[in-house]
């Protein structure tokens, strides 16, 4: 069978869905290629969040095109994702060496496309239709092409799609509406995966705390679901969202250590959820809270839902539920008509939450959304200058607070090698911080305690703990 190599670009959702996509081939028969120089299927699984990731992807592919026309004419050629959702046909007709094209309902079909290009029975591919049920289609697990019994943390995607409709995303627009897989699925899942070796899952979906608001048509694979009507009367506990249902009977699996999730929205941290993580053991005690903006004016035009004081409101509830808690934010920087003055809200409420890491972006004009055709569109300077400053400051922090963190003790999974130094294994503690220690692979998948000796931007360094 062929060897194939996918290259993904985009967000955790389009890593797991590349490794579902590669499981699913690898037990057809197709070899897991170690390069694109030497396999004969490239994907490339596109992310359009930002047109940055898109033009990366575009370029890719128009490269590969170049060479596989000059010198490997049988390489297949293909788009995965969110890309190829968004514009389709237009990609074959841009860039027509281009032999598949498989929007994000559509992943599981990967195989059947790529038999019918291999064997002659078709041409090209383009497939972006909708797919009742697709959400639950992904459920085969890679292990990163290690050993099945090795890989320690392992992601589950819960739901696809997103209802949001932000007002600078994308995201509705190519991953669809929200739609859930059941609790039993789910868990049947993370439980196959902790049978495997797996001691933390990270529960994935566009907006996680939206879990169960509008389930999936098809009720997942047949056999593992209770018909729905049952699955809502389960659900309809007073004052616990589905999600934390779906958090608790996580929870109950034997022989996992740490379940995160990613990524929730600000509103969707209702008590309950505050809650959970004082009352459940194996919940990390780590939230990612995107925040955007700090200027309630442009929190209002980005149609998120929530105010800066609701926004302080949580992170207080949380560090008051869990100390020390780890805060994770995204930004997004020159949104249309920032001004000064929004911008310098943004600053302040970063010196004022602390957040132990954040994620920020220069805003991005997407298609289709209504934030592009808003006035006010400012200049790539200016958003690289807002970016500049911001990052310095969020790095400032993160400096300060790292720092505090030497002498201290705490525990991590060890979930491999460094990435920056093979020589050395990395761990996360329970707040998501990195740890790279001196160690070895027999440490893999252990839970370790580390004294913290010294401190590198958003990476801590440690020796393995003499208990004191
Ligand atoms: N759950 C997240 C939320 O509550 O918004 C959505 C995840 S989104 C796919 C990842 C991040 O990409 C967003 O939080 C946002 O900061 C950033 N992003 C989305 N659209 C963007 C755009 N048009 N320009 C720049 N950044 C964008």
């Amino acid at each position: 069978m062929p060897s194939v190599y996918i290259k993904t670009y985009g967000c955790q959702m389009n890593e797991r869905d590349s490794e579902a996509v590669a499981a699913q081939l690898v037990a057809k028969g197709y070899t897991l290629a170690q390069s694109e120089h030497v396999a004969e299927v490239i994907l490339l699984n596109t992310c359009s969040v930002r047109d940055l990731a898109e033009q990366k992807a575009l370029h890719k592919m128009e490269n590969l095109a170049a060479d596989v026309r000059r010198n490997r004419p049988n390489v297949v050629l293909g788009f995965l994702g969110c890309m190829a959702q968004s514009r389709g046909r237009e990609l074959i007709d841009r860039l027509p060496n281009v032999d598949l094209v498989i929007g994000t309902q559509k992943f599981h079909r990967t195989a059947d496309y790529l038999d019918d290009i291999i064997a002659g029975r078709r041409d090209q591919v383009v497939d972006v239709e909708e797919e009742k049920g697709s959400e639950a289609t992904l459920r085969e697990h890679l292990f990163n092409g290690k050993p099945a019994d090795r890989s320690v943390t392992a992601f589950v995607s819960i739901m696809q799609g997103c209802n949001q409709y932000c007002t600078f995303c994308i995201v509705p627009y190519t991953r669809g509406a929200e739609r859930s897989r059941t609790i039993t699925d789910i868990v049947a899942e993370c439980r196959e995966l902790v049978g495997r070796g797996a001691k933390e899952i990270t529960l994935l979906g566009q907006i996680v705390t939206s879990y169960g608001k509008r389930w999936s048509s098809s009720f997942s694979l047949p056999g593992t679901s209770p018909s729905p009507d049952k699955l809502k009367l389960e659900l309809q506990r007073p004052g616990k969202s589905a999600f934390v249902q779906l958090l608790e009977a996580v929870n109950e699996l034997e022989g996992l250590e740490r379940i995160r999730f990613t990524s929730p929205h600000p509103k969707g941290y209702g008590d309950d959820l505050v809650e959970a993580y004082a009352r459940l053991p194996k919940l990390c005690e780590s939230a990612h809270l995107p925040l955007q903006s700090g200027s309630d004016r442009l929190l209002k035009l980005m149609h998120r839902g929530y105010t800066r004081e609701r926004f302080v409101g949580i992170i207080e509830k949380l560090r008051r539920s869990k100390p020390g808690i780890g805060i994770s934010t995204d930004i997004i920087v020159g949104f249309p008509g920032e001004t000064e003055e929004d911008f310098e809200q943004t600053l302040s409420l970063a010196r004022e939450i602390e957040f132990d890491q954040a994620y920020i972006f220069k805003y991005s004009q997407r298609r289709d959304t209504p934030a592009a055709d808003m006035p006010g569109q400012l200049s790539t300077e200016m958003k690289e200058e807002r970016n500049e400053r911001l990052l310095r400051l969020v790095n400032e922090i993160a400096d300060r607070n790292y720092k505090k963190l030497v002498g201290s003790q705490t525990q991590i999974l060890v979930e491999g090698l460094s990435k920056k130094n093979s020589a050395r294994m990395m761990g996360r503690t329970r707040c998501n911080k990195i740890v790279v220690f001196d160690g070895s692979d027999r440490h893999r998948s252990e839970l370790m305690d580390v004294k913290i000796t010294r401190a590198g931007l958003f990476t801590l360094y440690g020796d393995p703990a003499i208990l004191e």
